[in-house]
């Protein structure tokens, strides 16, 4: 790896950060607060929320292999991935690879921040090849995108080619692991330590049923994480976020029971869409949605919209043409797509059947 000071873009590496009021502030229990303007009535709410959000690292790290300062918390993953391209990644100089299909938001940021998006394409089993990314990285490539389980493919990244990436690139390997609940291969977090280029990504939108707070985590060594915590805005995870968070971590057991079930239910719907004569292919998956070719993508997506169920419309995505993505519902709810594409079926026969 590149010393991260060669990495950082030198602006970031020279920025004196802003420093708020709740960050300056350090010492014994303190019971009167007059440094931050705030309002002093309609407590709790009236107050700024802790920067660090320090209550709510401590709760991750009796979950996750790392130490408060390995994580970033920020308002979804998407400001773990903005922020990255604004850490490291020079406008109309440097660039970064991904693997392609993925998930859309590396493209939007990079576009965003004037900075040329490098997809590499997976082969026709949705496999990334290490060479392949390697060969399409140069001197100005800061950034390296794998999504494991990917999106919108489902499937887990060979182990050993991500492995091979990220020992041999001399940049970031961002690592999100969005899905990694949903899959029954082990999160790379336990290699943190020994791979001081790798960026793991994961979020409360998924396996912890809390899309609506927005709260992503970036998992690295600290002085990654002490440079997004430099350009990070101030207050960036609201205190109502910060407070649910650490609510939903005392009920893990129910993030557990919630993954049994949606792996169940995976398996049972998956084997039910792959009966329809509407499919043609159903992809394996590793995370809590699955890809499915079928007869006519764009014509059953809006069968379904007018049956009042939606899925995503992958037709026009590299290497999934004619294909539908399926989050897996609750069981009523799955119940309600396959019975919606049965009669789907019965009206439209398939020259086979
Ligand atoms: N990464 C992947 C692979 C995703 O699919 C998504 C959301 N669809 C995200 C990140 C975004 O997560 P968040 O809600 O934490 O911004």
């Amino acid at each position: 790896m590149k010393s991260l000071q060669a990495l950082t873009r030198p602006n970031v590496w020279n920025l004196k950060p802003y420093s708020s009021a709740r960050d300056e502030y350090h010492g014994s229990a303190a019971s009167i607060f007059l440094d931050a303007n705030e309002n002093p009535y309609n407590t709790p709410n009236n107050r700024y929320p802790d920067p660090m959000q320090h209550e709510l690292k401590r709760e991750l790290t009796h979950i996750k292999p790392v130490a408060p300062e390995q994580i970033f918390l920020g308002n979804g993953s998407d400001e773990a991935i903005d922020l990255l391209f604004r850490a490291f990644c020079e406008p109309q100089t440097d660039n970064v690879v991904a693997i392609d299909p993925t998930y859309g938001m590396y493209r939007v940021c990079a576009d965003l921040n004037n900075v040329e998006y490098r997809p590499v394409l997976l082969d026709d089993a949705f496999r990334c090849s290490a060479d392949r990314l390697l060969a399409a990285t140069d001197g100005h490539t800061k950034l390296l995108f794998l999504c494991s389980p990917n999106n919108p493919t489902g499937n887990e990244l060979s182990r050993q080619e991500v492995l091979r990436v990220i020992n041999a690139f001399d940049g970031i390997v961002v690592l999100d692991e969005a899905y990694n609940d949903f899959s029954d291969t082990p999160s790379l977090l336990a290699e943190l330590d020994s791979h001081p280029n790798l960026v793991v990504l994961q979020t409360f939108s998924k396996a912890y049923g809390c899309a609506g707070i927005r709260l992503g985590m970036a998992f690295a060594a600290a002085e990654i994480i002490a440079l997004l915590n430099k350009i990070k805005y101030p207050y960036n995870v609201n205190s109502l976020t910060q407070q649910r968070a650490v609510e939903m971590l005392h009920r893990y057991y129910e993030i557990e029971r919630w993954v049994k079930l949606l792996k169940e239910e995976r398996t049972s719907l998956m084997k039910r869409f792959a009966a329809l004569a509407c499919t043609a292919t159903v992809y394996p998956s590793d995370a809590n949605f699955f890809l499915a070719k079928v007869s006519d993508a764009v014509a059953i997506y809006a069968y379904l919209v007018s049956e009042g169920i939606i899925v995503r419309n992958r037709h026009t995505v590299s290497l999934c043409g004619n294909c539908l993505r399926i989050t897996v519902g609750t069981p009523s709810e799955n119940e309600g797509l396959i019975l919606a594409l049965q009669k789907y079926d019965e009206h439209h026969p398939t020259p086979s059947a």
